[in-house]
């Protein structure tokens, strides 16, 4: 499996790109920004995009979606109770004192459970409310990664101060829904470096005492 990660914007949203070796279809995740250099990175592997994921709705996450949608025919899958923030993203953007992007037209519910293909490839969606009520994350079994969103972070969990955060129920979803996964998962959260469930579990401070 192909994976490139690209951080887009001013907040340098990681972006992933996922693509299958053998029928080149990619997922694309969390295009928040930089658009043209997301397509250049398809276009380098001969990918064709099949979907545009949205772990949640802030503005550095699904800025550019739209963008993405329109060059690539993919359809944009989102969690349904992130619609509020997507609606206003005027909101967001005055919060970083940024222009507002167009909104990206959602054209599917992702709901826990649901599982997308890459090519042979499964991910699962992952619904974990609590850095926003729409919050996913993605776990790939066969590859062993889990993108998490601004869910958990390396040394850290997401804020949950913003409208929609709630600081009890990011930690339950973390407890119930990512820290069970396999040690050796590797983690890509939205911002900075990846991690391990392992390491996490081990030594990030805020899941001490769970
Ligand atoms: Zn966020």
């Amino acid at each position: 499996m192909i994976h490139e990660i690209l951080p887009v914007g001013v907040l340098q949203c990681n972006c992933s790109i996922f693509g299958d070796e053998s029928t080149r279809e990619a997922l694309v995740v969390d295009p928040g920004d930089e658009i043209e250099s997301i397509l250049e990175v398809v276009a380098r592997h001969g990918l064709t995009v099949k979907a545009i994921v949205i772990t949640h709705a802030h503005i550095d996450h699904i800025g550019g979606a739209q963008k993405m949608k329109r060059a690539t025919g993919a359809p944009v899958y989102m969690n349904a109770a992130d619609e509020e923030l997507r609606r206003r993203l005027d909101i967001q953007a005055s919060w970083l004192g940024m222009a507002t992007p167009e909104a990206a037209d959602v054209d599917a519910d992702l709901r826990d459970g649901d599982r997308l293909l890459v090519g042979a490839s499964e991910v699962n969606v992952l619904h974990t409310p609590g850095h926003t009520q729409g919050s996913v994350c993605l776990w790939m079994p066969g590859e062993g990664k889990l993108v998490a969103g601004d869910t958990l972070f390396r040394d850290s969990i997401g804020r949950t101060d913003l409208p929609g955060g709630d600081g009890r129920q990011i930690l339950r979803s973390i407890h119930e829904k990512l820290m069970p996964l396999p040690g050796g998962t590797v983690v890509f959260p939205g911002h900075g470096e990846s991690t391990t469930v392992e390491r996490e579990r081990e030594f990030n401070y805020f899941l001490r005492g769970m």
